[in-house]
């Protein structure tokens, strides 16, 4: 296979980046080189996010592109995978022949393998229960010869796949199977061997952390490690500047994780804490398993251990039944909490998901009015937090200095621009800055102190 060329187009979430790095490093290892020219690949990948309709048909008309480039390319390899893959499997090769294999999101490791005994239009799509997530050191060099490689200061590391959650309206649990969390010692192999390459920041990645270890066995797991034991001990790697991670269900959220926020140096202060809705009714229909109540009792106390925290969220409205007294109390919540910053949708159907077949849909234009006044609200507040941060100096992590784009984000997620940056600044070099502007969605900063290793 060397000396061929592989191009990957990566849709949806940070573990869809994560798996295609994974895929990325496993074709590297059998000589496949990466190219971002679509007429130069041999092989390409399409990395597919099917957790809203529209993210679906994105890939179904790319698909119908690739048809042409193969016509005048016939050697051309067309390889779909993840969730769309995972849900649509051998549809998809009835629908677009074209295809050559589909992956599922249990299968990447199998990636070469598949390739090598590449039969026409395979489906490798098993999901099974026991899965174990293979180890994984990332080589950040392979497949990339010949290229520039940006500086590497902050990297994604999977600590588990999969969730047990069955929330009504997601697909995940459909398509990336029951929760596997990954061996302790893979984790922390893996965390070391980033801080050895030069990464700052790690993000600790799952669908839902906070029941990392508890649900499945984990053959190296004698003795049940929490999220909040593991974190501590990733924490405690000696050069790691920055520690995140996402995503947490407010149900598993322990006071056990909550005063890590106190108590761990390098532990950014950021949760994102999906809510989805304010009313209690709309929570359970969607299966969230916790009331508002709870939620609010939650936030409280991240504060409490942490004032300073940034607190964003998820919000779905338009959710089937959701009544203009539910859509009520979202934005009373919003009030409440008066968020940083969300990510809020108008609910769409996802085939194999429970709400798909409920009753009392939202038309269209109801949901579109609801999503508007949501997120008018929203940015009125992010401003409004925003402005609380002018005057006052922080640590800024730095991720470009090239030319105007002088950039870099503080341990609360804020994104905060510079007029001026020494050039001897580099990604991932922490900065004290003093905040001297506020807009909407990002800060702008002054160099403070320009003592780089100061936290
Ligand atoms: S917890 Fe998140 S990933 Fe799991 S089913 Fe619910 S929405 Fe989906």
């Amino acid at each position: 296979m060397s000396g061929k060329s592989f191009l990957i187009k990566t849709f949806g979430c940070q573990m869809n980046d994560r798996d295609s790095e994974i895929m990325a490093q496993l074709l590297g290892e059998v000589g496949y080189v990466e190219t971002s020219v679509t007429d130069q690949a041999d092989l390409i990948i399409l990395n597919t996010c099917s957790i809203r309709a529209k993210a679906e048909q994105k890939v179904m008309s790319l698909l119908g592109v690739l048809r042409k480039h193969k016509k005048k390319k016939p050697g051309l390899k067309i390889c779909v995978a993840g969730c769309v893959a995972q849900q649509e499997g051998d549809r998809i090769i009835k629908k677009m022949p074209h295809v050559d294999l589909v992956v599922g999101t249990q299968n990447i490791y199998q990636l070469t393998d598949l390739l090598k005994d590449h039969e026409a239009n395979s489906v490798a799509t098993s999901l099974v229960a026991d899965y174990v997530i293979p180890a994984f050191i990332p080589d950040f060099t392979k497949g990339k010869e010949n290229k520039v490689l940006p500086v590497l200061f902050r990297k994604f590391l999977t600590i588990m796949q999969g969730c047990n959650n069955y929330c009504s309206y997601c697909v995940v649990p459909h398509t990336r199977g029951r929760e596997v969390s990954r061996k302790v010692s893979h984790i922390i192999e893996e965390a070391h061997a980033l801080v050895e390459a030069g990464i700052k920041e790690i993000t600790l990645l799952g669908q839902n952390v906070n029941s990392y270890g508890q649900t499945n066995s984990v053959s190296d797991i004698k003795d049940k490690v929490t999220f909040a034991g593991l974190l501590r001990e990733v924490a405690a790697i000696p050069g790691l500047k920055r520690l995140r991670f996402t995503t947490s269900n407010p149900k598993d959220l322990s006071d056990e994780l909550m005063c890590c926020f106190a108590e761990v140096e390098n532990l950014s202060p950021h949760f994102h804490l999906p809510v989805q809705s304010g009313s209690n009714k709309v929570l359970s229909a969607m299966h969230r398993k916790y009331t508002r109540e709870l939620y609010l009792e939650k936030i409280n106390t991240l504060r409490s251990y942490c004032p300073e925290i940034a607190i964003t969220t998820d919000v779905i409205v338009g959710f089937p039944g959701e009544n203009a007294e539910d859509f009520e109390e979202t934005m009373s919540l919003l009030e409440e909490v008066h968020f940083h910053g969300s990510y809020s949708f108008k609910y769409s159907d996802r085939p194999g998901t429970r709400s798909a077949d409920f009753s009392d849909k939202i038309d269209e234009k109801t949901k579109s009015e609801r999503l508007q006044r949501f997120q008018s609200r929203q940015d009125e507040i992010s401003l409004e937090q925003n402005k609380s941060y002018v005057d006052k100096v922080f640590p800024v992590m730095i991720e470009k200095n090239e030319g105007d784009s002088k950039v870099g984000r503080t341990g609360t997620n804020h994104l905060v621009h510079f007029a001026d940056l020494d050039n001897s600044i580099n990604p991932g070099d922490i900065v004290q800055a003093r905040i001297v502007h506020a807009g909407q969605h990002s800060l702008q900063g002054k160099l403070h102190i320009t003592n780089k290793d100061e936290i």
